[in-house]
């Protein structure tokens, strides 16, 4: 059991610096945080029961229960008090047989090399689920935005990619914005990149402005596409939407968009909650007959937290956090964080609700998991109920590609295809072999790769 490392002093192209950089060359064993939860051994535990299902051979197994590539890196960033602050980034690609890597950015105080595990090799089962050419990636800064300027912002992810510019790539590795991070964020990265290169490549990155090599829709489209698997469900389940209500976990980009469509469709959301930075803590607003979307967007700051007395002064009741998961509704929406639904409040889901669509990653435990399977929950699986993003993601590098741009109509309608043709292969599957629908969706994902990784002669 061993780990190697190859360590490299290495030249900033851009300051004229020696950074220190460290590649992990071969991985056997990947070390594991000690907290008691951590979504990279959740991945783990996932993959493993599907391989057993599915009798993967030995060979693939191994190769495809560890990320194939991933890069630490630390770099300096000047500080506007004038002092130097060195960060703590990731880079992980997990697999890329499929097609170059795919995956978000985060910026997060508590980034842990496992939880950008985890995601990207979520990355991988959701881009394959949704049958989109691309493999999994997944990158991270330790780093606290609320208490970061946007000058500071911008020298964190020029300096990212500086260290990372030789290993992502519109070929190679695609990076995209997520949590903490948005267009602007995108934008500074792919100006870093092309003055690195001496060259225009906007499909580095995607999640771009739009204007700027970004697509129309992109910022609807995860939000979008959990609403798209949510409506196949209910027709599935003989509901109409209009006859539902709902309850949310997290405020933002997702979560607005995700209740935008549900709204349209005739949908109510009673409850959504939010952090509170101030606080420390997380809240829950509620309002029974209903809250409506463009007023507590009007009270929400960028990172998606609802202003407590303002949403006070429009009747909303204050709730703890964790009321969200308690509401007497039909659907649950966890679109915040993971690890969210776990044994230990599990048993607090209303008896009347029937759907929880996952726009969240990895927001259910596995020993969750278990008991809404018990429940007969129908359960929307993270990595395709929220594949809209990445799905959008794709169309923008088909769109940089071409150096022709659609129509947001156009995107949007595309973006419906390809989410309900994923849905309705899960749950054909789930019907018709009697599976849960996260583990229909990991057997269509994994066998994807599995098959990609054989014809490739990997494994
Ligand atoms: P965001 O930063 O825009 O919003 C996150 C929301 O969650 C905010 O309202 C925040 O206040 C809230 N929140 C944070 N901690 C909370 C807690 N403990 N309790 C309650 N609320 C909390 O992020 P986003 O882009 O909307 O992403 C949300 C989730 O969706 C993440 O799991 C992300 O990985 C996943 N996701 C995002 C995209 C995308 O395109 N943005 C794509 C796929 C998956």
């Amino acid at each position: 059991m061993a780990i190697y490392y190859v360590f490299q002093i290495d030249k900033s192209i851009m300051m004229n610096e020696y950074i220190f950089k460290v590649f992990f060359i071969d991985i056997e064993v990947l070390e594991m945080e000690t907290k008691s939860y951590n979504a990279f051994r959740t991945a783990q535990q996932q993959f493993d029961n599907i391989a057993g299902h599915i009798n993967l051979d030995s060979g693939t197994r191994d190769l495809l229960r560890v990320p194939m590539r991933e890069y630490h890196i630390n770099f300096p960033v000047r500080m506007d008090d004038g002092s130097v602050r060195v960060f703590q980034g990731f880079r992980v690609q997990h697999n890329d047989a499929l097609g170059p890597g795919k995956g978000g950015i985060r910026f997060h105080p508590l980034e842990t090399i496992d939880t950008v595990r985890a995601l990207s090799m979520w990355m991988t089962w959701k881009c394959s689920v949704v049958d989109i050419p691309l493999g999994g990636s997944k990158g991270g800064v330790v780093c606290d935005p609320h208490h970061l300027s946007l000058r500071e912002q911008e020298r964190i992810c020029r300096g990212w990619i500086r260290q990372i510019a030789r290993d992502i790539g519109p070929v190679r590795d695609v990076p995209a914005p997520d949590v903490m991070t948005n267009g602007q964020h995108m934008l500074w990265m792919l100006d870093e990149y092309e003055t690195i290169t001496g060259a225009k490549y906007p499909g580095v990155i995607t999640g771009k402005p739009v204007g700027m090599g970004g697509s129309l829709g992109r910022t609807e489209a995860t939000g979008f596409g959990v609403i798209f698997t949510l409506r196949e469900a209910l027709k599935e389940l003989g509901i109409a939407p209009s006859n539902t209500c709902a309850s949310v976990q997290g405020f933002g980009n997702v979560a607005q968009y995700a209740i935008q469509l549900y709204n349209q469709l005739g949908g109510k959301v009673i409850c959504v909650s939010c952090w509170d930075q101030s606080e420390g803590s997380s809240f829950s607003f509620r309002k029974k007959d209903g809250i409506s979307l463009d007023e507590l967007r009007g009270i929400t700051d960028r990172f998606g937290g609802i202003d407590r007395e303002k949403a006070l002064s429009l009747g909303y009741e204050i709730l703890p956090g964790d009321a969200w998961l308690e509401q007497e509704v039909d659907i649950l929406i966890p679109a915040a964080l993971e690890n969210q639904i776990t044994s230990s409040n599990s048993g607090k889901i209303s008896s009347r609700v029937k759907i929880i669509a996952e726009a969240a990653n990895g927001p259910t435990s596995p020993d969750a998991d278990e008991e809404l399977k018990k429940r007969g929950i129908f359960l929307i699986p993270d990595f395709l109920a929220n594949a809209g993003g990445v799905t959008c993601s794709y169309f923008e590098q088909v769109q940089n590609n071409m150096n022709y741009y659609w129509e947001k109509d156009e995107v949007i309608g595309k973006l419906d295809i390809k989410m309900t043709s994923a849905f309705m292969a899960v749950s054909e599957l789930a019907r018709k072999k009697d599976l849960y629908m996260r583990d229909a969706a990991y057997i269509i994902s994994v066998t994807r790769v599995a098959e990609a990784c054989k014809q490739r002669g990997w494994a």
